[in-house]
């Protein structure tokens, strides 16, 4: 039987967590490895003290005059302020977008639109070190993800659908299909520019028009992304961005001058978007959140287990709908593999976004900061073990250690909700059978994740999921030719691939 050893584990294993900027780093088994500082020039980057609406081509000043400020998360310092779209602004934005759409972008041909998309992926591509140290400053995820990343995959969406702009009628939609008009796109912050890249590119190459309204928190990419639209020579109106909150993100969805609305975002703010265009005819697809199951079996090679767990649950910050944040572990092998992922845990590195080194960065706002430690202290309450390896926070900005949590029931807070941050709940099962049932027993189905050594097993479990993506022995891989979406309360339509062109076409 498999006991949980709850807060001791490697809690006094002379390996430890790091600091990435310029701390020693750990010894292991006799050797005292040395981690120099590697931290990422901000000179690439030029960020200005105040940023307009990207409305029509042009950066002008919200109507009301009325700014707000981004900081980096990570020291807690201003970035920029930025305007703060309300009313007035989302008419201005839909009716560029509406001019736009009938006069240039929808009777343009495929071919034509095309170029455009390919060119906005190649200035992606050459500006691409500005991008990823410009995301991991306003976001606060570590420079090696936004580079190996977020910016790559958002070049590679609009690449992979600029292919498509020509070819629609071999798409499997009909023999003409139409754009639906202009798109109203609310996107989060834990991959800026890669979901404006999700929204924009399929979007546009469909023929649409599109306001998009990134996060409050990470309004910076997408504001780099309009320079960009402007440097590719995009005709006026065809993608306009009004930063804003909340509030902005709802005026936008309720306009009637949008057709089609795309939200990536919360399950509750998800709600309230299908509340609100109900019986208004306008197309809607909503991603979002998930709580998936990583199931792990007695079968499956230990090693890439234990790396897929890590990438599943402390990519991002578990900043990521579709993280791995249920461990299901076959017991009979359950003490191995959380002594060894304990072992692993010790290793990463927590600080600097900045730092190449880093692993681990800041927690995204104060807010998510306060929504993780409050999870976390009811998972502890409820009677879970609480661990985390030896980690030093940098006093200043939003961190928080990784932790894992043995012993965990399936009524507990912590297995059931979103918790958006790095913590990873363990649970065992004995059978196959028991594996999908409790991977199934959530109100959510965005994705799964299967280790074992036998493919048919792989095929058994993938049918009986229910949740929109499966990897098997893998986790989080992302291409933009793969449909991604979910079940249930992760929400309905899909993005990439084939399928993401059906969700900005009259079909
Ligand atoms: P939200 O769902 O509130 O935000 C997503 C986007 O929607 C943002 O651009 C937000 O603007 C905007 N928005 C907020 N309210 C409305 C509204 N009524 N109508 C239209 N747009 C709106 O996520 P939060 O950032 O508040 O995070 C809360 C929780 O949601 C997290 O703790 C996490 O659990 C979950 N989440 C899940 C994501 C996923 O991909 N599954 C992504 C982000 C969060 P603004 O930023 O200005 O508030």
């Amino acid at each position: 039987m498999w006991r949980d050893r709850g807060r001791q584990g490697l809690a006094d294993s002379t390996i430890s967590v790091s600091p990435a900027s310029g701390r020693r780093g750990a010894p292991v088994a006799g050797l005292d490895w040395q981690y120099a500082p590697a931290p990422e020039s901000r000179e690439i980057v030029s960020i200005a003290a105040e940023y307009g609406l990207f409305v029509d081509g042009e950066f002008t000043p919200a109507a009301s005059g009325r700014t707000f400020a981004t900081i980096n998360p990570a020291t807690e310092e201003p970035l920029a302020k930025v305007a703060q779209a309300a009313g007035a602004d989302v008419d201005r934005a839909v009716a560029a977008a509406r001019s736009a759409y009938q006069r240039v972008w929808g009777p343009m041909p495929g071919a034509e639109r095309a170029k455009y998309l390919y060119r906005i992926a190649r200035i992606l591509q050459e500006r691409s070190r500005e991008f990823a140290v410009l995301e991991s400053l306003d976001n606060g995820k570590p420079i090696k993800e936004t580079r190996d990343v977020d910016i790559p995959l958002a070049a590679a969406h609009f690449f992979y659908y600029a292919g498509w702009a020509d070819k629609l009628e071999y798409a499997g939609f009909g023999q003409a299909p139409r754009p639906l008009g202009v798109a109203g796109q609310v996107i989060p912050w834990n991959f800026p520019l890669l979901m404006a890249a999700w929204k924009l590119a399929p979007a546009l190459a469909a023929g649409n028009t599109c306001v998009l309204k990134p996060a409050e928190t990470t309004p910076l990419s997408a504001l780099l992304l309009a320079e960009v639209c402007q440097q590719a020579e995009l005709p006026p109106g065809v993608v306009n961005v009004l930063t804003g909150a909340g509030q902005t993100g709802a005026a936008l969805v309720a306009h009637p001058g949008v057709d089609k609305v795309a939200f990536t975002g919360s399950t509750e703010v998800g709600v309230a978007i299908a509340q609100a265009v109900a019986g208004t005819g306008k197309k809607l697809t909503l991603e979002l959140g998930g709580k998936a199951a990583n199931v792990v079996f007695d079968d499956a090679p230990v090693d890439q287990a234990i790396e897929g767990i890590v990438n599943g649950i402390f990519f991002n910050q578990g900043h990521v709908c579709c993280a791995g944040s249920r461990l299901l572990v076959q017991e009979s092998v359950a003490e191995q593999v959380v002594e060894r992922l304990r072992r692993r845990l010790t290793t990463l590195r927590l600080g600097d976004p900045l730092d190449k080194n880093t692993d681990i960065g800041a927690i995204n706002s104060r807010q998510q900061l306060d929504k993780i430690t409050e999870l976390s202290a009811a998972g502890e309450a409820e009677g879970a073990h609480r661990w985390s390896p030896p980690c030093e926070l940098p006093s200043r900005g939003f961190w928080f250690a990784p932790t894992v949590f043995t012993g965990v029931s399936q009524s507990h807070r912590i297995a059931r909700e979103e918790i958006f941050g790095p913590v990873l709940s363990v649970l065992t099962f004995r059978t196959p059978d028991e594996a999908v049932t409790k991977a199934n027993n959530t109100a959510y189905g965005l994705s799964a994740g299967i280790w074992t050594e036998k493919g048919s097993r792989i095929l058994w479990m993938a049918q009986r999921m229910r949740a929109g993506v499966v990897w098997a022995n893998t986790y989080n891989r992302f291409d933009p030719a793969s449909p991604f979406g979910g079940y249930k309360e992760s929400g309905y339509g899909r993005e990439g691939g084939r399928h993401g062109l059906a969700a900005y076409l009259d079909v």
